[in-house]
């Protein structure tokens, strides 16, 4: 996965989102305001012992954005560059995001600073099992559901379900979501990003005229949300994957590769470099490469106004949150790019992780079918809501998403008053 520039601050980038989109549905000073600040943050300090004895002392964040429409929703990562402007902004952009895909929640998200790659399993457990224990009284199923995000997985949401669990003396499986299935996690969770990312990429060829079956596709980051976009766009969707990247470093097959090769190629030597008959390539390469279709699923700050230029693909879906800039996304407008934002397009995680709340609270579960089939409706209808205001407003459909999703938590707002 490709570092995020330390220049721009996350936070910064996404105030200025919902100024652009205030100053078009002419939202007034207050309720802007309350747009571009974070209700509620905790920042935790707690120690945790190491493997060989000794204590280290790691700082984890979590803050909840807007809880206007529902209960606060939102993954934790774990990743040495976290901060807390960058919890922040992921927190209001899951905030528009289930706004966007129109779930009852509001948003949230929470951080550890570490290294996961360098720590090992009981490290990882026991920094895990403390920082739900020091952010545990502000989770729970009516409150803020954690979810996995960059560098958690389904075994990190198995310890925090278990630590806030044996905190209250009873199971409580809604408390988290992309749980193993096996703790009452949902068919589906785990491919739903990449898989929500795919249908809107074939909703927006659709759209553009763009034939999917045989469209070249770059996709930068190979990981959880990056791999299943690719597998799906190969398998469902007939699509040639041509390059693709991780924090190693990036691949290039012209005549196209099969993901579910490179997935096990990566999961034998830890990385997709070296990949058997593909050349090397670069972090601005790939973005650069000449393809129809290019998902960012990395990290944040990826697509800035100094690379925009350089983008040949036509449809952009970023499976990650937050790659592309303000600056960068009038440029790639101009150039007639279609960007699928963030919000829309890595939405699938979150919708399925409330199909997995929902299942959890009524303990009742769904067949994978059934998963996916909601999914797809949402996926599609919140494609169409999106789409429509671009085309009404002219604008471009990080916009259009915004203004989609700002009318929504507005509109709770003004219902719900002002306390007391
Ligand atoms: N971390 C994911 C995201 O950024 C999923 C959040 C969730 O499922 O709550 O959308």
């Amino acid at each position: 996965m490709a570092s995020s520039s330390s220049t721009v601050n996350p936070f910064e980038t996404a105030k200025q989102q919902v100024d652009i989109v205030a100053d078009l549905i002419g939202l007034d000073k207050g309720v802007r305001e309350v747009l571009k600040h974070p209700k509620r943050e905790l920042t935790v300090n707690f120690p945790v012992q190491m493997d060989d004895g000794t204590y280290r002392v790691y700082t984890g964040y979590r803050v909840q954005y807007n809880m206007a429409r529902g209960p606060t929703k939102g993954g934790i990562r774990f990743h040495p560059q976290v901060t807390l402007d960058e919890v922040r902004a992921l927190a209001a952009w899951m905030t528009w995001k289930c706004a966007v895909v129109n779930i009852p929640y509001g948003g949230a998200k929470g951080g550890v600073i570490c290294d996961p790659k360098h720590m090992s399993k009981n490290e990882l457990e026991r920094l895990t099992r403390r920082y739900a224990s020091e952010i545990s009284m502000m989770i729970g199923p009516e409150i803020d559901i954690p979810a996995p995000d960059v560098y958690t997985d389904s075994q990190t949401m198995a310890w925090i379900m278990d630590t806030y669990s044996m905190q209250k003396g009873y199971s409580v499986p809604g408390v988290v979501t992309g749980k193993p299935i096996s703790l009452g996690g949902s068919q589906g969770r785990g491919e739903a990003t990449g898989r929500g990312c795919a249908y809107v990429i074939r909703e927006a060829a659709k759209d553009l005229g763009l034939k999917v079956k045989g469209a070249s596709v770059a996709v930068q980051g190979f990981g959880n949300a990056g791999s299943v976009a690719a597998n799906l766009l190969f398998d469902e969707q007939g699509a040639k994957i041509v390059a693709a990247s991780d924090s190693r470093g990036g691949i290039y097959k012209a005549d196209g590769f099969n993901p579910h090769a490179l997935e096990e190629h990566k999961a034998k030597t830890g990385s997709v470099v070296g990949f058997p008959g593909s050349k090397p390539m670069s972090n601005e390469e790939l973005l650069a490469a000449k393809v129809d279709i290019l998902v960012p699923a990395a990290l944040e700050n990826q697509i800035t106004k100094k690379n925009a230029d350089k983008i040949q693909a036509k449809i952009v879906g970023e499976a990650a949150n937050g790659p592309t800039l303000p600056e960068a996304d009038t440029v790639l407008y101009e150039k007639k790019i279609a960007v699928m934002p963030d919000v829309l397009a890595n939405a699938g995680g979150v919708t399925v992780s409330y199909f997995e709340w929902a299942q959890d609270i009524q303990g009742y579960y769904w067949s994978l079918d059934e998963v996916n089939q909601r999914l797809e409706r949402v996926m599609v209808q919140s494609y169409n809501d999106v789409h429509k205001v671009a085309q009404e407003r002219k604008v471009h459909h990080r916009t259009a998403a915004y203004v989609v999703a700002i009318q929504r938590v507005v509109d709770a707002m003004r219902l719900r008053g002002t306390y007391p």
